[in-house]
């Protein structure tokens, strides 16, 4: 007899997808609705798009790209804060076929130059503030570099783009297979990778978002969204920008977080939609500011990325009453949206504090027991799992299974009311305010050092990070070397929040036969405050 599988599907009844058509044209499907209308905002300068000038002016970037060599199926690079030119750089490229790497601004030159050979990256598109970082893999790579805004010698600038002939677009023929975006990201193990989204993949993930009659996040044109989170992440691409542009919605863009600035513009735009990670709710529910300004104009406050318990979701519905409250679990490479909270579907649900949301419509959960493989039923937490409608490619091959189904390496339950609750993360990945912390990579750093003779890098819980990557280190006979010895010498080579926050000597990293570190012992220990014995 079969084992039982106990599959989980939306409340929500499923939905048509247009999941044959490319992914700008799928975003700018109702324009005419709304081409007058403002799209994006500059929150910095106030300067305003309309709907009708993004899509010009993203279709002038196609053809501009096309006149710069770029062709079908090559990847150009954005290395920017969020800025307009991102989604006219994402849409143009998507236009002619090409695919968007999106990396962190903030990273080291060496982390950029490991993304850029990774994806084979023909273009950059930076900031003058970050030009500097790329310079190098201009002139040893043959890399071309364009900033977006002072024109520099040496380097070419955003204006070309802009500035193309609209009518020499090159006739392309996207295959809903192709690839559009390549973010990276460490998945359940290993260095980061790079995660190949389709056109299919993300048109179904923004329609599981907003289309049909009673959609999971109900925006609409008349909808003010934030953009405060980080485009380069998918999370603020997706649910944000894509989902935005498909709605016909204003999308206010921030460059950074800065919660009086946030409020300042919260109240002058009258923001409606404010998509944020735990740490930015976390500062609104103890920032004595929010009181000086009026946020009453926000309906939803989405929170994803990283774990966002009960006390903070409580804190923050006292401070923005108005406002429902809820929170939405992604996965880079489930496309990326694996559950939302159905608080914000046009006809809201009632939902329970710290639940993650139910599952997306058109996809079906699972929880798995992780030493057996058996499906569990309801209120007993195992490996989440999902299948239905997931970016086939390779770079996800191998957390899918035969039957479809993609391991999230997240541990969580369903409760009676079909709710999801996350309680603990089976895989390697620290997620620092959100951002991926791949121990990989900081352990082989780690082991690269003369005085160092193992290492291993785990979570450790902080209250505003959420997690911290520290370090077990087992010293090289006869080596000296410190505990900021060892903080600076990583320092030096990543982005912040990469940097070890504690170093524990020990006399051995704890490891199964086939050399597997014991992560679990070691959080372990760290739970047991026993880490420095
Ligand atoms: P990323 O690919 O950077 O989006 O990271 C995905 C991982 O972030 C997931 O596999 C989870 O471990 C974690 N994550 C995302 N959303 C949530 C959430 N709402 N609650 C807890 N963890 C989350």
């Amino acid at each position: 007899m079969e084992p039982q599988e106990f599959i989980f599907r939306s409340k929500l009844p499923d939905i048509y997808i247009p999941n044959h058509l490319p992914l700008h044209t799928y975003c700018f499907e109702n324009l005419s609705q709304f081409k007058d209308r403002p799209c994006l905002i500059n929150g910095a300068t106030g300067l305003t798009y309309t709907y009708a000038e993004v899509e010009l002016t993203s279709r002038k970037v196609a053809s501009g790209l096309d006149k710069l060599g770029i062709k079908q199926g090559e990847v150009i690079m954005l290395l920017l804060q969020n800025c307009p030119e991102f989604a006219f750089a994402f849409l143009g490229a998507s236009y002619i076929g090409a695919v968007s790497t999106t990396a962190n601004p903030f990273y080291t030159p060496a982390e950029v130059a490991k993304q850029a050979k990774a994806s084979n990256a023909k273009l950059i598109i930076t900031q003058a503030l970050y030009v500097d970082k790329v310079k190098d893999l201009a002139k040893e790579n043959g890399v071309k570099v364009m900033c977006i805004d002072s024109p520099l010698d040496d380097f070419l600038h955003f204006s070309e783009l802009t500035h193309a002939d609209v009518n020499d677009i090159p006739a392309v023929k996207i295959n809903p297979d192709d690839v559009v975006a390549l973010p990276y990201s460490s998945g359940t193990t290993g260095l980061p990778k790079g995660v190949m989204l389709t056109h299919r993949g993300l048109v179904t993930s923004v329609a599981q978002q907003v289309d049909g009659e009673n959609p999971n996040l109900y925006f609409h044109s008349g909808d003010v969204i934030l953009c405060v989170l980080p485009l380069f992440h998918i999370y603020s691409l997706n649910s944000v920008l894509l989902c935005g542009l498909r709605v016909g919605a204003a999308i206010l863009i921030m460059q950074k977080f800065e919660i009086v600035k946030l409020l300042e513009l919260v109240q002058q735009y009258k923001v409606t939609i404010a998509p944020f990670v735990p740490p930015i709710v976390l500062a609104i529910a103890k920032s004595p500011d929010v009181q000086r300004y009026d946020v009453s104009s926000i309906r939803t406050v989405m929170s994803g990325a990283a774990p966002m318990g009960k006390e903070l979701e409580d804190a923050v519905r006292a401070k923005l009453p108005n406002a429902k409250l809820g929170q939405g679990y992604g996965m880079t490479e489930a496309g990326p949206l694996l559950a939302m909270c159905l608080a914000f579907a046009k006809e809201p649900f009632e939902i329970k504090s710290g639940a993650c949301g139910t599952v997306v419509r058109n996809a079906e959960m699972k929880i798995v027991d992780p030493e057996t493989g058996a499906s569990l039923p309801r209120n007993q937490a195992g490996e989440i799992c999902i299948r239905g409608y997931l970016n086939d490619s390779e770079a996800t091959e191998r957390t899918i299974d035969k039957d479809g189904w993609l391991y999230t390496g997240d541990i969580g339950y369903i409760d009676d009311d079909d709710e999801l609750f996350i309680v603990d993360r089976l895989k390697e990945l620290i997620k620092y305010k959100g951002f991926q912390v791949a121990p990989a990579e900081l352990e082989a750093m780690l082991i690269a050092h003369p005085n160092i003779a193992d290492a291993a890098v785990v979570p450790m819980k902080d209250e505003a990070a959420g997690e911290v990557p520290v370090a077990f280190v087992v010293k090289s006979n006869g080596s000296k070397i410190s505990e900021d010895d060892i903080k600076q010498y990583v320092s030096r080579q990543v982005v912040f929040y990469k940097r070890i926050n504690r170093v524990f000597f020990t006399e051995a990293i704890p490891k199964a036969p086939t050399g597997k570190i014991l992560r679990k012992d070691l959080r372990a220990r760290l739970a047991e405050g026993l880490a420095n014995e």
